[in-house]
């Protein structure tokens, strides 16, 4: 006979709603008002330390900190751009990286998150998906991001007000973690949630079709796709999951998704020299969007050592935003932030992971994911 041994695991404070914190408290003994009390340190003030907690006596703070888990992963590095972003490279409890980039506008503060460690989606222009798969972030590694970049920005007067799914990773793959991540950036502060509107959270796709009309049903958010080519043969290049689900699966998904919700899509389409950015496919990206309320961000590509793509020069810019603007389709052309301290997609966690365990060059760089919703 096999003994199996399973060890507890505590539950973390940022997956702890009142009822749940509630629950623990009573099984402690504690009063269960202290629930909100603790929820509130979380969610007002970003804090996520029980001993910090200065309302609560000493003995609920020592249960606090050995009944429940508060780890937030260690800040392992962070650099900052002459654009005014900053890229956090993060080390989770199981040693393994995942990067956010903070990024300073004006009138807002973004900040782009990751869901999984790796991606198994393998698009040929990223170096996330040239390092493959490690394992999905938890829902409290996502928040974690939000928490810590969330403290830097208070720091300077900031309030972090915008979200993007667009760092490392599919965050339609890691589909639960997500969903309860973006309930909990959406809850207001004082039903202890991070209190973000719904136009300000971005989940960014490379079109799982199913997963984009369960998203439309379980939450309401704003919705990016990465496109990058509109006829089949040429996004499956680009994009193995393509194959999976064809552009004709994605279109209905995100007619469907634009049924439930009513808003508007982001579609994200890196420009890429003599593949993908000539009159043909501007064509075919305008007769894509046809029937869907969408704005087109267009990404001139960055040239990248080991990949063979280019940037098309400005005019093959202008031609390819020019026909799309004589059809009434908005397409900004999109300029990554950060790009001078790694902050295209994966970039930071790539190399990390690359020193550590001597993968031999993946410098793939993409000019994408780093966009902020308007
Ligand atoms: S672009 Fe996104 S979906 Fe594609 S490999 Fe990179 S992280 Fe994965």
């Amino acid at each position: 006979m096999t003994l199996e041994l399973t060890i507890p695991k505590k539950p973390h404070a940022l997956e702890l709603d009142l009822s749940q914190l509630t629950a623990i408290l009573k099984s402690w003994g504690e009063p269960g008002y202290r629930a909100a009390q603790i929820l509130k340190w979380i969610y007002s003030e970003k804090c996520v330390d029980p001993s910090k907690m200065s309302n609560l006596p000493a003995g609920l703070r020592e249960k606090l900190a050995t009944g429940i888990d508060w780890f937030l992963p260690e800040i392992h590095s962070s650099l900052s751009a002459e654009d005014g972003s900053t890229k956090l490279l993060l080390k989770t409890a199981t040693g393994q990286f995942m990067e956010a980039v903070i990024l300073r506008y004006e009138n807002r503060t973004s900040l782009c998150v990751s869901s999984q460690v790796g991606c198994k989606l393998a698009c040929t222009f990223c170096q996330t998906g040239k390092l493959g798969f490690f394992r999905h972030l938890a829902a409290h590694e996502i928040l974690a991001q939000y928490a810590l970049a969330s403290s830097i920005v208070r720091a300077e007067g900031r309030r972090l007000s915008h979200v993007v799914f667009m760092g490392m990773g599919e965050p339609l793959d890691n589909y639960q973690n997500v969903v309860t991540t973006v309930k909990t950036m959406l809850r207001p502060e004082e039903e202890f949630g991070f209190g973000l509107s719904n136009r300000h959270v971005t989940v960014s796709t490379s079109g799982l079709a199913p997963k984009i009309v369960d998203l439309a049903n379980d939450v309401k958010c704003a919705l990016a796709v990465s496109l990058h080519a509109t006829r089949d043969e040429l996004r499956t290049e680009l994009m193995p999951i393509n194959r999976r689900y064809p552009l004709i699966e994605l279109k209905a998904a995100l007619t469907t998704w634009q049924a439930i919700t009513g808003s508007k899509i982001t579609l994200e389409y890196i420009l890429i020299k003599d593949k993908n950015c000539g009159l043909r496919e501007a064509k075919e990206l305008v007769k894509f969007t046809s029937g869907l309320r969408a704005k087109v961000n267009l990404i001139p590509f960055n040239a990248h050592p080991g990949l063979p793509f280019e940037r098309p020069g400005d005019d093959d810019i202008r031609a390819f935003q020019k026909h799309l603007a004589e059809r009434s389709i908005p397409a900004p052309v999109r300029y990554s932030k950060g790009l001078d301290v790694s902050a295209a997609c994966g970039q930071l966690a790539a190399k990390q992971i690359e020193n550590l365990t001597a993968i031999p060059s993946r410098k793939a760089v993409v000019a994408e994911r780093v966009l902020p919703q308007p």
